[in-house]
């Protein structure tokens, strides 16, 4: 005997429009669509339905850090898919090459057993080590690597389950690398680098597909010397991360990006740190200490951003109240990271997508959160808006 169908109604936010509609839901799938003007004018006019949010790049959340214990990653999970994000990759800062080989075996033996009440895990992300020194951001210099210097058996052991690996492409040995993850799956992400704009292009040339947080820690827009953000917007075919909390890229160069780069290329992230949602405060983080000020968070005692305390449903809010269209701004919360790993079979309502959907109110904060068709914690919404 199958159970009844679990009905949801509400603005439904499909691919490139947002219409009132009803979901069907049947074995935490989605077994119809059907739109429904007249479903605007009642109750469910009021609540929007939307893809999960899927983060590809974020370090912890709700006091706990990516690169902790298994309790750790539980809390996170949990965290997180209370902001509306069913999905995401934990990700881990630059550090000593047998430290991340243990995080990677520590994600791995993890991913199956991650609780069914948190966003789900799809592999891990690696930001470092392959940094440029010149723009490191916040990650200890100590522990940068040049690619070349590391033989492909001693990086083996960290490939099973990496999702994204960030790149300086103008370290030696960084072109070979970017090659060799491309044929293995793995998306390389350009960034934390000093690249000119022809070494920008030939990262992307040798199979960069992304770009870790646009304009953050990277060669810019100057018009003498143009960088890596230039190569990055003009590449058709480059995904591009936004931290879209209004700290780390000024709201007025956002419509910039939107109008420059496919609507399909955008990735909202948050980069969030484990202090995100705890208040103001200080933490290690790789080792450094970071406070967090205001919403914003730097290296202790300097100016230098070291991630955020940004969540995705709030990252939604900062670009829609900019003026971005909401299908647009779901989709780059969405459904184009699940692209960029190769993941279809969710981010879409759609007949035949899995149930993994958010509710929000009219004003865009979560309220509820429904992972492979159940439903999970009301949503704790304490996320800060620009
Ligand atoms: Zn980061």
């Amino acid at each position: 005997m199958t159970a009844s169908p679990t009905i949801l109604e509400g603005r439904l936010v499909l691919d490139d429009r947002v219409v009132a509609g009803r979901v069907a839901i049947e074995d935490g799938w989605i077994s119809g669509v059907e739109l429904d003007d007249a479903l605007d004018r009642g109750a469910a006019g009021d609540r929007v339905i939307a893809p999960g949010f899927v983060d590809v790049h974020v370090h912890g959340g709700g006091g706990h850090d990516a690169m902790g214990d298994r309790a750790a990653l539980d809390g996170m999970a949990r965290h997180l898919l209370r902001h509306g994000i069913t999905a995401f990759l934990p990700t881990a800062v630059a550090a000593p090459l047998d430290r991340l080989v243990a995080f990677a075996g520590h994600v791995r033996g993890w991913l199956s057993d991650a609780p069914a009440d948190g966003a789900e895990p799809l592999g891990f992300n690696l930001e470092g080590p392959f940094l440029a020194a010149a723009r490191k951001g916040a990650h200890d210099p100590a522990y940068l690597r040049v690619p070349a210097d590391v033989p492909a058996a001693a990086f083996e052991p960290l490939v099973d389950g990496l999702r994204v690996l960030t790149i300086a492409p103008e370290l030696p040995g960084a072109v070979e690398l970017i090659a060799r993850l491309r044929e293995r799956g793995v998306v390389a992400s350009i960034g934390h680098s000093a690249a000119t704009l022809d070494e920008a292009m030939g990262g992307y040339r040798a199979g960069g597909t992304s770009t870790t947080h646009l304009f953050n820690a990277m060669t810019g827009v100057d018009h003498r010397a143009p960088g890596l953000a230039v190569a990055a917007l003009l590449d058709d075919a480059a995904y591009v991360e936004l931290i879209a909390d209004g700290i780390h890229v000024h709201p007025g160069l956002w419509p910039l990006i939107l109008r420059v780069k496919p609507a399909d290329r955008l990735l909202l992230v948050s980069d969030a740190i484990s202090l995100t949602g705890m208040g103001d405060g200080r933490a290690r983080i790789g080792g450094l200490e970071v406070e967090v000020v205001g919403g914003r968070v730097t290296l202790a005692g300097t100016s230098t951003l070291a991630g955020s305390v940004l969540t995705l449903d709030v990252a939604v809010r900062n670009v829609v109240a900019s003026g971005v269209a909401l299908p647009a701004a779901v989709g780059a919360a969405s459904r184009n990271p699940l692209a960029m790993l190769g993941i279809t079979d969710r981010g879409r309502i759609a007949t035949g997508q899995r149930a993994d959907l958010v509710e929000l109110d009219g004003d865009l904060r979560v309220l509820r959160v429904m992972r492979a068709g159940r439903w999970s914690t009301a949503g704790a919404d304490t996320g800060r808006a620009i």
